[in-house]
């Protein structure tokens, strides 16, 4: 059992050739899953009863001469705001609590049909509201580089269990940020499609006009390899794009592709070494051949402003639905139907979620809709247009993913300051554009070594120039392989 492989691509492989199992691999994950999670706490449940009859199906249908798919026997951990026929979901939250899936996301019938074994679902911020993970209705869950700091969030759960390679991959939403900032301060790669490219169906709506689904994983490879599968138009999603995902094809170079940094995503407020593993992304992307211009992206600033009137106003709308009638918890001895509404939802929502839901009802009311909302629509077009502007002059652009490395548990107390850990991931869902987190090095904080994250961001629809960029400066760094010390033995 030591030398099974770990990356997506290698377990398809060998489970496809025969050279290992399904049941093999997936043994491996549940142990190590065991031993992490009283640390880590990545999970929210493990699904080891089903899992290990998907791992058998696998195998059977190897033993049987059929190929069960492109992610045979490949585990796969899931973030909690995603449906699985048949398993719970809480979405981080009390108000689902005893909620059961009655079906499959798109993603997960993908999945499924690609011979992917889901052995367990990811802790999240509640409704996927936060940038630490702290704001989950079970508990926080703990950077796997040092158990004192925070994952990142909101999909801390999916990021620590690749970090810790408990599982090859697992699937994130992002919505301002939450696969690229955690897979940054988790140390692997992270990446949020363009607007579209993912079916939605059965994932949880947060803000579903920047609602995305995609991958974590060690290498821009693997995260083409689960693109690949999850990727592409469904009827049940009249969002998804039609157009195809494109040959991922990975080239290991960079001939004629230019890339713009902007030069105020390089702020002196940065931590120093983020500036430094920017400039380092740079030196390596020109050495494969890629021109590095310089370019301006003035309407940054405006990002956060625009996502927390855009992005409450549309939770607001979507978690009405959680009333204490058709979902999860309902408040007891309640005297009328509107009293058992307001019990419900103010036990069942936490502090976050019930901030946003008071803002974007604000935001929505007569009165303030044209100053807050309509404006926000209209800084949205902005953003939107200049990244338009800047993607007919380059090709992709390059910047740090986050501000700093991670932060300590419970040291982010005040929401705006966590609000602006996303000041360099919103700005892409405001305009729907596609994004990758790579790790590039680590820096020492009193004596602990934490990742840094550098981000490609790539036009609507770029999707596959940006994993075949990112996959090129992996074949010339190893950032990528570093694994956090205390599970570095893999
Ligand atoms: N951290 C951001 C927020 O709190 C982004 C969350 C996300 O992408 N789901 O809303």
């Amino acid at each position: 059992m030591t030398n099974l492989p770990e990356s997506v691509l290698d377990i398809a492989k060998s489970v496809r050739a025969g050279n290992c199992t399904a049941t093999e691999v997936l043994q491996r994950s549940l142990d190590r899953i065991d031993t992490a999670q009283p640390t880590l706490g990545a999970f929210e449940n493990i699904r080891a009863e089903t899992a290990v009859t998907m791992a058998a199906s696998v195998d059977t249908a190897i033993t049987n001469g059929q190929d069960p798919g492109p992610l045979a026997g490949v585990p796969i951990a899931i973030k909690d705001c995603i449906a699985t026929e048949g398993e719970p979901m809480t979405c981080g939250s009390r108000i689902l609590e005893g909620y059961v899936s009655p079906f499959d996301a798109t993603v997960i019938e993908r999945l499924k049909d690609a011979g992917a074994v889901l052995l367990g679902r990811t802790r999240c911020d509640e409704f996927a509201m936060g940038s630490s993970t702290e704001h989950c209705a079970s508990g926080p869950v703990a950077n796997p580089w040092s158990t004192d700091h925070v994952p990142g969030g909101s999909s801390g759960g999916s990021a620590a269990a690749v970090a810790a390679s408990l599982v090859p991959a697992s699937i994130g939403t992002d919505t301002g940020g939450s696969i690229r900032q955690p897979a940054a301060l988790c140390g692997i790669t992270g990446f949020k499609p363009s607007q579209g490219r993912v079916p939605r169906y059965g994932q949880v709506s947060f803000a579903p006009s920047m609602d995305q689904i995609g991958p974590f994983t060690r290498t821009a490879a693997d995260a083409a390899a689960i693109m690949d599968v999850i990727a592409g138009e469904d009827a049940r999603d009249a969002t998804s794009a039609s157009d195809p995902l494109g040959d991922v094809q990975l080239d290991t170079h960079l001939n004629g592709l230019r890339i713009g940094i902007a030069r105020e995503h390089l702020s002196d407020d940065n931590h120093p070494e983020v500036n430094d593993a920017v400039a380092r992304a740079a030196e390596t992307a020109a050495s494969l051949g890629a021109d590095i211009v310089d370019v301006s992206l003035s309407t940054t600033e405006l990002g956060i402003a625009c996502y927390y009137v855009i992005g409450p106003a549309e939770a607001s709308s979507n978690l009405a639905r959680f009333d204490g009638v058709r979902y999860g918890n309902r408040a007891t001895d309640s005297s009328s139907l509107n009293d058992m509404y307001e019990r419900s939802r103010t036990e069942g929502f936490g502090e976050e979620v019930r901030r946003r839901i008071m803002l974007g009802t604000w935001v929505l009311s007569a009165g303030y809709y044209d100053a807050y909302y309509n404006q926000a629509l209209k800084v949205r077009r902005l953003i939107h247009d200049e990244f338009a502007q800047c993607f007919a002059s380059v090709d992709l652009l390059l910047g740090p993913t986050t501000a700093s490395p991670a932060f300590k548990l419970g040291e982010m107390a005040d929401p705006m300051s966590m609000y602006l850990c996303d000041r360099y991931t919103v700005t892409a869902n405001i305009a729907g554009i596609c994004g990758c987190s790579i790790p590039f090095g680590t820096t020492q904080t009193d004596g602990v070594t934490l990742p840094i994250g550098v981000q490609l961001l790539g036009p609507v629809l770029g999707d596959a120039t940006v994993l075949r960029c990112a996959h090129a400066m992996q074949t010339a760094t190893d950032h990528h392989t570093s694994r956090p010390p205390n599970y570095s033995t893999v």
